[in-house]
């Protein structure tokens, strides 16, 4: 599908794995003359690029400052204007912590045309790859995804957030995470709630520590980004996937 004008996918890459992109993410990536690609998003899915098509890294790979977002938004209004298929390639879903609202917004302001692919989040799939399912009947009735990382007059009621009696999906919250569990516990969440943290899920070099709130910080210690913690009963289903993939390895 070959356009008269200029267009911007933003495409959500998923989590890691690029076997987790979705067929709709393989094809417009295929139809990009232009590709700007995020930092957590696994080098593979560039094997889906059109030969010849330009690629730009906009993230922090090689210890560079990232860059800024009003440039990035820049360039793909630049491109599309010129007449260019823009694919603009995030990590998970381009609307879940990714930005994409605010790019979308910016690109519908430039008059530029500009599509959504949603892609797997990483608060539902790496959690997934351990076996932990974020709601669960019986278990949770629901997930809240929230950022640990927030400026100090926007960071989510903690306390408030302790009481909701939901799993807490947390996303760049690693470093953070004894203000957090404690936070958690003054609210009253028990410190033995099951608790999980993992790092790089769904790629080969992914890291967990399943444990419970109170151990939480410490367990996570040497955990970097990028992790996810999950807090909440259904944590303690990783323990049950790992046994039985135990088991069925020794079989
Ligand atoms: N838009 C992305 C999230 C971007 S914010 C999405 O929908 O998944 C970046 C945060 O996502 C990281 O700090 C981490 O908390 C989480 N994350 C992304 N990929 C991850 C992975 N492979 N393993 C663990 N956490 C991941």
């Amino acid at each position: 599908m070959r356009r008269e004008a200029g267009m911007v996918w933003l495409i959500g890459a998923g989590p890691g794995d690029p076997e987790l992109l979705t067929l709709k993410a393989v094809r417009a990536l295929g139809e990009a003359d232009v590709v700007l690609v995020d930092d957590l998003v696994h080098r593979g899915v560039l094997a889906y690029a059109r030969p010849g098509a330009r690629v730009i890294e906009v993230g922090k790979r090689g210890g560079c400052k990232s860059t800024p977002q009003a440039f990035i938004q820049k360039l793909m209004v630049r491109f599309a204007r010129r007449g260019a298929v823009v694919a603009r390639l995030k990590g998970g879903d381009p609307f879940v912590f990714g930005r994409g609202g605010e790019e979308l917004v910016a690109l519908r302001a430039a008059g530029v045309v500009a599509e959504v692919v949603s892609g797997v989040t990483a608060g539902i799939a790496v959690p997934a790859a351990l076996g932990i399912p974020v709601t669960h009947r019986g278990l949770a009735r629901g997930a809240i995804f929230v950022t640990g990382h927030a400026a100090a007059d926007d960071e989510p009621d903690w306390e408030q957030l302790a009481r909701c009696g939901l799993t807490l999906v947390i996303y760049m919250g690693v470093a953070r995470l004894a203000s957090i569990a404690g936070r958690l516990q003054a609210g009253g969440l028990p410190g033995d709630t099951p608790a999980a943290v993992i790092q790089n899920g769904t790629l080969s070099n992914e890291r967990s520590s399943v444990t419970t709130l109170e151990k939480l910080p410490v367990a996570a210690r040497d955990f970097g980004s990028p992790a996810i913690v999950v807090i909440g009963e259904v944590a303690r289903l990783a323990g049950v996937a790992r046994e039985a993939r135990r088991l069925a390895h020794a079989a």
